[in-house]
């Protein structure tokens, strides 16, 4: 019995002697350590715990209270049932991030991470052993990393809404810039009075070919009204600017689609007859001739005009058929109301 009680005494003394060194052994790392007896309550804690919170080493009561009365109100929720998830059997070990008041007021972040380490003969856990981490530092990095990124962001929307507005705007004034060429090179082909092209556009359209190809029979017709000052003089100026206006539909309702009428001066009009041969050419422009003597403008002004026409054949200089087309006209103009052909 004797030697069976020193035996024990030996085995006790030995148990001590290994939780002393356990506990120096804490007490040598960063952490503070914490260590929960849950058949007594009491939470011993290591120097290094107190001193890492600014506390004076083992002045605070060693029960749970003191750790719950230190978690910043906003982590209080989330950490106590992080803790009873875990008394739970529902998580392998507790592990939580919170805030922790230390003694001058502040808190601090830490990571606490406890298993538990000792179980009566039921299997119930009566032992918890738990280390606070001080994760101050990895916090506010993590916490200026998210506000670097969060500005970056920022700036990155701001940018793109830059590029955005500065892109809708130049696509504005590209299509504004678009609608003024057209607008100019559309007044610029065409006569302000009358509609029609106007001499220079005929010309450009003859300089670029389009006008006279090389391989095709086709004719000019020059067109000049027949004493229209006598409409100026005796209805004014504005009158005759209407009974000008009113040509251009006038002759067109004689012509063909593929014909291309422009004015070529005052009174005078030039019309171009694609596949026309001269023959043709005398036709249309004879009811050209017959329309404007028949028409009545306002003021039931009547007209007459005269017509000089020269037939192109491949390879004729267009230069040279308006001109022979306009010693028609000449000729033609002697006796008026008119066509004369080459
Ligand atoms: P002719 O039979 O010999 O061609 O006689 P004409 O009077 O038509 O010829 P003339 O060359 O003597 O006069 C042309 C007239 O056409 C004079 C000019 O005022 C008029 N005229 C030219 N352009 C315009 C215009 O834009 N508006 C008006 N109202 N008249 C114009
Ligand atoms: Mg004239
Ligand atoms: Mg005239």
């Amino acid at each position: 019995m004797t030697d069976a009680n020193s035996e024990l005494r030996q085995e006790l003394e030995r148990l001590r002697s290994l939780e002393k060194t356990l506990h120096m052994a804490l007490d040598m790392v960063s952490d503070g350590i914490w260590d929960w007896d849950r058949v007594t309550g009491v939470v011993k804690r290591n120097a290094h715990w107190y001193r890492m919170l600014g506390y004076e080493p083992f002045s605070l009561p060693e029960t749970v209270d003191t750790w719950l009365q230190l978690i910043h109100p906003d982590d209080y929720d989330g950490t106590v049932s992080r803790m009873q998830r875990y008394l739970d059997g529902q998580a392998e070990l507790f592990s939580a991030r919170y805030r922790f008041k230390k003694a001058d007021g502040h808190y601090i972040w830490l990571h606490d991470r406890a298993k538990f380490v000792a179980f009566d003969g039921q299997g119930n856990p009566i032992r918890m052993l738990g280390a606070h981490h001080d994760i101050q530092q990895q916090v506010q990095a993590e916490q200026e990393q998210r506000n670097y990124q969060a500005r970056l962001e920022q700036l990155n929307r701001e940018l793109e809404a830059k590029v955005e507005a500065r892109t809708r705007e130049l696509a504005e004034a590209n299509a504004a810039l678009t609608r003024q060429v057209s607008l100019y090179s559309r007044q610029a082909q065409t006569d302000y009075l009358t509609g029609l092209f106007n001499r220079r556009y005929f010309e450009h359209l003859i300089g670029e070919h389009r006008i006279m190809p090389p391989r095709q029979e086709c004719a000019i017709v020059l067109l000049d009204l027949d004493r229209f000052k006598e409409v100026n003089d005796r209805y004014g100026h504005p009158v005759g600017d209407l009974v000008l206006q009113a040509i251009p539909s006038l002759l067109k309702s004689h012509l063909r689609n593929q014909d291309v009428l422009a004015r070529w001066g005052g009174e005078e009009f030039i019309v171009w007859l694609p596949e026309t041969s001269k023959t043709n050419a005398l036709q249309i422009s004879e009811r050209l001739r017959l329309a404007l003597e028949q028409a009545r403008f306002c003021h039931d002004i009547r007209l007459t005009g005269s017509f000089g026409i020269a037939d192109c054949r491949p390879g004729d200089d267009i230069h040279h058929a308006i001109e022979k087309a306009d010693s028609c006209l000449y000729l033609a103009k002697q006796m008026r109301n008119r066509v004369i052909c080459t």
